[in-house]
């Protein structure tokens, strides 16, 4: 009988835990907060916690971490190495001052997935995978042209192409 009160306590006490968020303030049922490892529960609650992650995603940082992932996803699917971090691609962003490798046009971090000016990992030589040295940023745009060919090929094709005012290359 008692065994039966107290886990009924039990499950009372766990429906009834409340907390109090440390971002909105707020008092929340605890179901409303995710679960941690550190103390059983976040100290700030669902709500705020997506609205941390979205601010995050929409940072610079988060963009460039958002397509090393993308990019570790693919080397993977394709069975390349992958060894390029976070800081090799925020190097080359600073190094290429936001400029497709390339094309010489602006490059945009701009969130629209394949957007004709949005920033793509190439591979210089697509027969390695994604290794220091082996990388550099280009427009979407560019490196869709580009495709499997090594740089001087898709040089020559655009070269060849009579329409390079398609690429604004020249
Ligand atoms: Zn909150």
């Amino acid at each position: 009988m008692i065994t039966t009160l107290n886990k009924l306590h039990a499950v009372n006490d766990n429906y009834a835990a409340s907390r109090c968020c440390s971002k909105c303030s707020s008092n929340k049922p605890i179901t409303e907060f995710y679960r941690s490892k550190r103390d059983g529960y976040d100290s700030s609650c669902k709500m705020c916690r997506k609205a941390q992650q979205k601010a995050r995603n929409q940072t610079l940082d988060g963009k460039i971490k958002r397509a090393v992932y993308n990019s570790a996803k693919r080397a993977k699917h394709k069975g390349l190495e992958h060894s390029i971090t976070y800081y090799d691609v925020k190097q080359m962003w600073n190094e290429q001052d936001s400029i497709c490798a390339l094309s010489g046009e602006p490059m945009l971090f701009d969130g629209i997935p394949y957007a004709d000016n949005g920033v793509s990992i190439d591979r210089k030589d697509s027969r390695y995978g994604y290794t220091k040295g082996n990388v550099h940023l280009t427009t979407n745009k560019v490196n869709k042209m580009k495709g499997n060919k090594s740089i001087e090929e898709f040089m020559e094709k655009v070269a060849n192409d009579n329409t390079p005012q398609q690429l604004n290359l020249f």
